[in-house]
């Protein structure tokens, strides 16, 4: 019997009275996620930063307005999608998240990801790509290719916050919105013309390995090789 989904407004009551670590100290106040409670389209970031912290929503600073830019190349609004990160509270002076802070604070993640059953994550940047694939390959590999874990069509593109301060990634960034508006249509397209038990992806079996969308450029490449060593969030 798959366990039963636990309502996102409980999940968010666990994460508000969260003290498990001590980056509940820092806090303003908890950022649980934003957005449509069963999105087709789960965004993954990586931890609040100062703005997210004073308002309790996620990406609401520069990064934020860039990533609502990148979403519409997308075809998507943000209240389309559910907003969420790695870490639900502020590191200090935003620093990296910490491999104890990511074990203690993913089971909230993981329960959201239930809860919301997206079609696609999408995760931004290092932190909740290596989460979400359980892999130790860089974004810098895995950004642009379809990837699954478990039942979930994962879509790594690199972090908003890496083009602002490293405008080559723009166009990547650009083109991987891009690519995640035909996978969508794509999908669309398909489950439009099969027969409703066809497309229905909770009657397929889970498929640990990668299913790259494009075949390996080179002997490097992250296609070249499954980045999921098993399902992580079933
Ligand atoms: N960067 C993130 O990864 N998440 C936010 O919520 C804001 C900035």
């Amino acid at each position: 019997m798959p366990k039963p989904h636990i309502p996102l407004e409980d999940i968010r009551a666990q994460v508000e009275a969260c003290r498990k670590c001590p980056l509940a100290d820092g806090r303003t106040q908890t950022v649980f996620g934003v957005g449509n409670p069963s999105a087709r389209v789960l965004i993954v970031g990586e931890a609040p930063g100062k703005n997210e912290d004073l308002q309790g929503e996620p990406f609401v600073g520069k990064a934020g307005q860039y990533l609502n830019e990148l979403l519409a190349i997308a075809g998507l609004a943000r209240e389309d999608v559910f907003i969420a990160n790695v870490l639900k509270c502020r590191p200090p002076g935003n620093r990296d998240p910490r491999p104890e802070e990511i074990e203690l604070c993913t089971p909230y993640l993981r329960e959201q990801t239930r809860t919301i059953d997206p079609e696609f994550i999408v995760t931004l940047g290092n932190f909740s790509t290596k989460f979400i694939l359980k892999t130790e390959i860089g974004i810098t590999r895995l950004h642009g290719t379809l990837q699954r874990a478990g039942k979930f069509k994962v879509f790594p593109i690199f972090h908003p916050a890496a083009a602002i301060y490293d405008g080559s990634k723009r166009e990547a960034l650009e083109n991987d919105f891009a690519t995640l508006g035909e996978l969508l249509r794509a999908s669309d397209a398909e489950k439009a013309a099969a027969p409703a038990e066809q497309v229905d992806s909770s009657a397929t079996p889970a498929q640990p390995a990668s299913v790259a969308a494009e075949p390996p450029a080179d002997e490097t490449s992250a296609a070249s090789q499954p980045a999921v060593e098993q399902p992580h969030l079933l």
